[in-house]
């Protein structure tokens, strides 16, 4: 089974008048061990199909899957653990707290989740990440690229079984973006990650293995890349 399946999501935000058909109707599968790029226009339904993708928001009509989970099937705190504990985000903004150093950052789901972070995990995502000399640094005291493959250990400390992001390299310059989305390559391509990531960037895009492209709410096509081309 994938590892995220849409089934005939619609996502109406508003009522009456004011309603807007966000996602139309869309059914896809993200597979274990692939990455996914998702484009298309401004205001097509690439953070809407995330956020449903995510369980963040529920869909007005349609399923949603996780590893085969029906999300709505869930009560809302059985939701916030499945999340929790398997899913992954990276956002355009790094979203670190500025006040802690890498580590404290990386290990703050952990907290969150009541699991004791141990040093060796948190140092090993930070490694994985290529920042094992970054460990004391706060946020202010690093790049963007920095910053952002902080939140990428961040995302990835509890394991999750899909990472989504949406604008990873948005903040990003070519270069730290390029060295952020060879990291997100790697975790696909040496730890079967399942990376589902919104991007506008044509570059970003040719990281994944696909590309599907959404236009008006709906799914307007789809190209695989047999051998991604990895430009780093
Ligand atoms: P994209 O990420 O492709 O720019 P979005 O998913 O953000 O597209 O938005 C799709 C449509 O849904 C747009 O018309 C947007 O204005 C609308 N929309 C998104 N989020 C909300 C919201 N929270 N409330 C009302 N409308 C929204
Ligand atoms: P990355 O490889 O993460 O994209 P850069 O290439 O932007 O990082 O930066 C290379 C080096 O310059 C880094 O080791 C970092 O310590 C330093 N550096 C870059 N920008 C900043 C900044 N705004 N503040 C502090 N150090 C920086």
């Amino acid at each position: 089974e994938p590892a995220v399946r849409l089934r005939a999501v619609r996502k109406v935000y508003g009522t009456g008048q004011a309603a807007v058909n966000a996602l139309d109707g869309v059914s896809v599968d993200f597979p274990k061990g692939s990455f996914t790029a998702v484009m298309g226009p401004s205001g097509s339904g690439k953070s809407t199909l995330l956020q449903c993708a995510a369980g963040l928001e529920r869909p007005t009509d349609g399923d949603v899957l996780l590893g085969g989970v029906r999300l709505g099937d869930l009560s809302e705190t059985a939701l916030t653990l499945l999340r929790r504990d398997h899913v992954g985000f990276v956002f355009q903004s790094f979203n670190l707290l500025p006040f802690l150093d890498a580590e404290l950052n990386v290990a703050l789901p952990l907290l969150l989740a009541g699991r004791r972070p141990s040093r060796k995990v948190t140092a090993g995502v930070l490694a994985a990440v290529g920042l094992a000399d970054r460990a004391r640094h706060r946020p202010g005291e690093m790049s963007g690229g920095q910053q952002q493959r902080v939140a990428v250990a961040r995302a990835l400390v509890t394991g999750p079984q899909v990472l989504f992001a949406d604008e990873p390299t948005g903040n990003l310059d070519s270069g730290a973006g390029r060295a952020v989305l060879g990291l997100l390559r790697s975790m696909v391509d040496e730890r079967r990650q399942t990376i589902v990531m919104v991007t506008h960037d044509p570059l970003a895009a040719s990281f994944a293995g696909r590309v599907v492209f959404l236009r008006d709410g709906r799914l307007a096509g789809e190209l695989a890349a047999p051998t991604p081309r990895v430009v780093a």
